[in-house]
């Protein structure tokens, strides 16, 4: 099964400029079997994605992104609006009580203007970045990110054994199906995306 996991429609995500109807035209166009809303901050009410889902045919399942002192983490399995910035350490405590599922979503974005000491940050000092402790996955594949801010995070993904996850962090149609997750099991729900998440049967892959 390919699904986009990182998308952000309007009005929900503030920055995004894709409205669901239209998200959910586009996604069938690109034949993906499915799509993740991972509004910033908001959780979607499941009586309007299922509305959303029946309409166009196509499986819609629900996360978040989630703003914490360690960056933006993609949250599956935690169904609740959280406002404010966490800690790190909050929000995994909060998913792991939910069994719910941890990706870093953008984890090198930038790292070549971090600053002039971190110009030439080899893999082995990526690897050392604290939010890589509290994680399951790290999306490798980012729709927004060059291919050099990817590919850090593939060999970090590599290197430390944590699973790589594909999303088009899409705030606008076009962006829509840029990376993907490819699932290697049917998934009918929420509950069985987070189950095969944690069982690590997927793989990024860009369109
Ligand atoms: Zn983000
Ligand atoms: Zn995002």
């Amino acid at each position: 099964m390919r699904i986009d996991l990182h998308i952000h429609t309007s009005p929900r995500s503030a920055c995004s400029y894709i409205d669901p109807n239209e998200l959910v035209q586009e996604a069938q166009r690109l034949n993906l079997d499915g799509i993740c809303l991972t509004e910033h901050q908001v959780i979607w009410d499941i009586g309007e994605v299922e509305k959303l889902a029946h309409q166009g045919g196509i499986k819609i399942f629900r996360g978040n992104e989630f703003t914490t002192n360690q960056g933006d983490i993609l949250v599956f399995g935690l169904y609740k609006d959280i406002k404010e910035m966490m800690m790190i350490q909050e929000l995994r405590e909060e998913v792991s009580v939910a069994g719910g599922f941890m990706i870093v979503a953008h984890p090198f974005r930038g790292f070549k203007t971090f600053g002039i000491g971190q110009l030439q940050m080899t893999v082995e000092h990526a690897c050392k970045r604290k939010v890589l402790e509290f994680v399951d996955a790290i999306e490798v594949g980012n729709g927004k990110l060059s291919p050099d801010e990817n590919e850090m995070a593939r060999k970090v993904s590599e290197k430390l054994g944590i699973p790589g996850t594909g999303g088009s962090d899409a705030h606008r149609v076009d962006e829509i199906g840029k990376w993907l997750t490819v699932f290697e099991k049917e998934i009918n729900d929420e509950r069985e995306l987070v189950q095969e998440l944690h069982a690590g049967r997927f793989t990024a892959v860009s369109a």
